[in-house]
């Protein structure tokens, strides 16, 4: 708590200073200072604390995504009179777990129903929660949603490399503790050495160099005589040590760090028990029925006095309308583009302007856990650079239960130009790529549901790739009875958080107006 308290201060103080430079020289200043304070990556935003009741104010808010449902959620608590619009007939948006009976039909192509058996999911889209983002785990508390940790790294990982010009290593599976102990290893040793021979000037005194020497031999594992590296078998696993010119050249030592923070920042990372999807669901539960599912949103028109939506229900083909005082889009970008919708002309620039990432998904349900059982994985990835398969990934949760999904491909969809195939030949790129790693992968095959975002309706692309300053601020004003409240219109808008700061961003500002 001691602890909170303090960084809560130290934040109030920036804030402050924030505002002044923001005053001074406009947000591009603003930001720059943030950027200096490494203030740009975790969560900054905070919750605003909004008093009143406006039973009197229509909202109605398109989309039920992250963004709309916190949105929905504290409109509720000030008693506003909303509606949220969501063209599917479930909530979360780009927060979808896929599971048995789940379906889609590719734009233009294929049509899958997931087969994986009941228990099993895949989180197709959001999957980790860095233990930075207090807006989204907040929520998590507040609506009582139960998190795991998620893996993101694990020591027992495999590193694998093809290229023919990365040395002795290609084409060998070495486990990242062996490529950390050994490139710890023979740099301890090489310093140790130096220091001995007074080859290196270390500003130390004696004593200390004495200490720093300790330390290397504890850290890099040298024999405490004679200082060389030993490899330890017990936590390094048995085999010859790889030389430290080899694990260079691989570019396995890129993967050593001392603080590990891949993507999600550094440990621990969460996850919902039982699929991101938890989360929407817990906020559908605590909204009750101010959703109408199957309301595909056709136009948006405002007056000077009032919003008009029309939408289709997607059910019986009806076209309805609905009146609001506001309007707060939660859509994503790729859809608000294409959408009639009569913003300002400097609002429709920003937005047609926005673009998002083409990222795409594939799961695959294994009959065995068998990198549990064979391999001692649990959790983690496969670094594996040259395979294109981006991030291959082991399940975080119900570890030595009979079978699992395993992520078998996250990147770009256009990788290996997959997007033009049919999916049975994406799910034959993950087999046998993931097969040079793991030659249990075919044997064990089951099933697979490939989410390629580009290509999923009332989606149209993964996460909106962050606008710049300028477009982020025109993206944050009101526009008449507009407002636009996703993560597209947020600084992060990769992360869960990103949703949560625009939705705040926006009720802040609505709410503000309205009780003015
Ligand atoms: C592959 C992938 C991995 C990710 N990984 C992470 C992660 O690990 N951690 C993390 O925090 N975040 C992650 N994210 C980002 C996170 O999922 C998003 O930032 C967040 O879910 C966006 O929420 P949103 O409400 O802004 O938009 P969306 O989730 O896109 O919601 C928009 C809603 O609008 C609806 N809609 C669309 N068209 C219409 C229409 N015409 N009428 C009515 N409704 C409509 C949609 O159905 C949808 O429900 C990931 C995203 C992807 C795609």
């Amino acid at each position: 708590m001691k602890h909170h308290t303090h960084r809560h201060t130290q934040l109030m103080t920036r804030r402050d200073v924030l505002q002044a430079l923001g005053a001074a020289g406009g947000s591009s200043l603003m930001m720059e200072a943030m950027g200096v304070w490494g203030l740009m990556g975790p969560s900054t935003v905070r919750r605003p604390e909004l008093r009143g009741r406006q039973p009197g104010t229509r909202v109605v808010v398109l989309g039920a995504g992250i963004s709309g449902l916190a949105v929905g959620y504290e409109l509720g608590k000030l008693d506003y009179d909303y509606r949220i619009l969501e063209a599917r007939d479930w909530a979360g948006g780009l927060c979808w777990t896929v599971r048995r009976g789940d379906a889609h039909t590719e734009v233009g192509g294929e049509h899958q129903v997931c087969q994986f058996d009941d228990g099993q999911y895949l989180n197709a889209g959001a999957w980790r929660i860095p233990n930075a983002d207090e807006g989204i785990l907040g929520y998590c508390k507040e609506l009582r949603v139960p998190l795991e940790l998620f893996v993101n790294w694990s020591d027992a990982n495999y590193l694998w490399e093809e290229d023919p010009e990365r040395g002795p290593l290609v084409g060998s599976r070495v486990r990242l503790r062996e490529a950390k102990a050994d490139m710890w290893g023979s740099i301890s040793e090489l310093l140790t050495k130096a220091m001995d021979q007074g080859q290196i000037d270390v500003p130390l005194t004696d004593g200390d160099k004495e200490l720093l020497v300790n330390f290397l031999v504890r850290a890099g594992y040298l024999d405490s005589d004679d200082r060389v590296y030993v490899p330890p078998t017990r936590v390094r696993g048995s085999g010859d040590r790889y030389d430290l010119s080899a694990l260079l050249r691989s570019g396995f030592g890129a993967r050593v760090r001392s603080v590990y923070a891949g993507t999600g920042g550094p440990h621990p990372i969460f996850q919902p028990i039982g699929g991101m999807q938890q989360i929407p669901l817990a906020f559908q539960r605590a909204i009750g029925d101010r959703i109408t599912f199957e309301a595909e949103v056709r136009s948006v028109r405002q007056t000077e006095g009032v919003v008009r939506i029309v939408y289709r229900s997607t059910r019986t083909g009806e076209e309805r309308e609905e009146i609001a005082d506001f309007c707060v889009c939660c859509l994503p970008m790729s859809i608000l583009k294409q959408l009639d919708i009569n913003f300002s002309s400097d609002m429709a620039a920003a937005v047609s302007e926005s673009n998002h990432n083409t990222s795409a998904k594939m799961g695959l349900q294994m009959r065995r856990r068998f990198w549990e059982e064979d391999d001692g994985i649990f959790g983690g990835h496969l670094f594996g650079r040259s395979l294109q398969l981006g991030e291959f990934s082991y399940p975080s949760n119900d570890y030595f239960t009979e079978k699992g999904v395993l992520l078998g491909f996250y990147a770009s969809g256009q990788t290996a130009g997959l997007a033009d195939l049919p999916i049975r030949d994406r799910i034959e790129h993950v087999l046998t790529q993931a097969g040079k790693v793991h030659p249990q992968m075919r044997e064990e095959y089951q099933n697979a549901y490939a989410v390629w975002w580009d290509k999923v309706p009332y989606s149209l692309g993964a996460y909106a790739r962050t606008p710049p300053p300028e477009r982020l601020e025109q993206l944050a004003q009101a526009d008449g009875r507009l407002y636009i409240g996703s993560a597209g219109a947020s600084r992060r808008p990769a992360w869960l958080e990103g949703a949560v700061q625009s939705a705040w961003r926006t009720i802040e500002a609505l709410h503000q107006r309205v009780t003015q």
